[in-house]
């Protein structure tokens, strides 16, 4: 848990309390008065409040099977996904490869990362042909064929690597799929109009993807040494900055960044790792670059910005590392990396499960 606080704090946004019920099944239902016949692993709840339950078969001890553990980061995932988004806890949002494949995801990822073990190819393994012609009947929680969510999980990992052909870092997409989009507050109504503002890619263009691919978990699997510190330590703020001429010597420069309001001729843009800038250009005879070397013209342009160089227009870029960059006036960006604090706060309750 204090390991888990460090990477995914549970924040009591939406909630006050989320006690916890943790037993091996030897035990016989020890938190029957509390809440009844329960069991298994789970978020769920009845008319007063929700709770985690967590019931580790014996079974588990006994082979020391690595879903004893992995399950806790999953549940605790989902604890996340309910402290960031609204909708989750209410339980507007129903979509089980996103909601599932993302938990599931991270609780494999983070088996690697702290017991050397890969979660993902020995035990997520199982995934449906199906899935690269009919991706969609994953949406529902009533699907078939996705033993251990290793399907859901799979469409996960190939939404990754759909990312990262746009030139957006394995941790970024990641960041993307397990954060940004819950942060946005997807229902089971706005979901697919959220999922193309987040990924810019639509879930019908997604799914059609999928068919590229072949049902099997090791053709996607994330690089060995993905940390989760790494993906959510990145910020995922969207700065507007709004840009014009007044000749084409400067660039006026307005809005707000990290460190509160931009304004004037070529000010400074400080942001955090992972955040987006978007350039509302409207600079008539001077187009606006984005360059990894200060300087006039059109060479060392930063790679990965959309639209990088119109006059009039939307220029937006997600910067992949630490670093100065340009404009084609001396104008500066600064982007450096905020460190995550650890919090501390329990978060409470009523009748779903996840
Ligand atoms: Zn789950």
């Amino acid at each position: 848990m204090d390991s888990l606080n460090i990477i995914i704090p549970v924040i009591a946004t939406n909630y006050s309390e989320l006690d916890i019920y943790a037993w091996n099944s030897n035990a016989n239902k020890p938190y029957f008065s509390i809440i009844g016949d329960q069991g298994g692993a789970c978020i769920c709840g009845n008319d007063k409040e929700r709770y985690m339950v967590l019931e580790i078969p014996e079974s588990e001890f006994t082979f020391e099977s690595m879903h004893r553990f992995s399950v806790i980061p999953h549940e605790m995932f989902h604890a996340y996904q309910m402290s960031i988004s609204k909708t989750f806890y209410d339980g507007d949002f129903r979509i089980k490869c996103l909601s599932e494949g993302t938990a599931a995801s991270f609780e494999s990822i983070y088996v690697k990362q702290h017991y050397s073990y890969n979660y993902f190819k020995f035990d997520q393994n199982m995934v449906d042909l199906e899935v690269l012609t009919s991706p969609r009947i994953f949406e529902n929680y009533d699907s078939i064929g996705d033993v251990n969510y290793s399907t859901s999980v799979f469409m996960i990992l190939v939404l990754v690597k759909e990312l990262r052909k746009k030139n957006i870092s394995e941790q970024k997409a990641f960041e993307l799929v397990f954060r940004s989009f819950f942060k946005k507050n997807p229902s089971n109504v706005n979901w697919k109009n959220i999922f193309e503002e987040v990924f810019s890619i639509s879930v019908d263009n997604f799914y059609s993807s999928i068919s590229n691919y072949s049902n099997d978990i090791e053709t996607v699997l994330p690089s060995g040494d993905l940390n989760l510190l790494d993906i959510f330590q990145l910020s995922s703020e969207n700065y507007v900055i709004n840009v014009t001429s007044p000749d084409s010597d400067d660039y006026i420069l307005n809005d707000i960044d990290t460190n509160g309001v931009v304004e004037g001729r070529d000010s400074k843009i400080t942001v955090k790792l992972g955040d987006k800038l978007t350039f509302e250009v409207d600079a008539f005879g001077h187009p606006f670059y984005l360059k990894n070397k200060q300087g006039l013209g059109t060479n060392d342009l930063v790679a990965g910005a959309d639209n990088n160089g119109i006059e009039s227009g939307t220029v937006t870029w997600v910067p992949q590392s630490k670093g100065t960059f340009f404009t084609n006036v001396p104008y500066i960006m600064v982007c450096t990396v905020k460190f995550l604090l650890n919090k501390n706060i329990k978060s409470q309750s009523n009748g779903i499960s996840f």
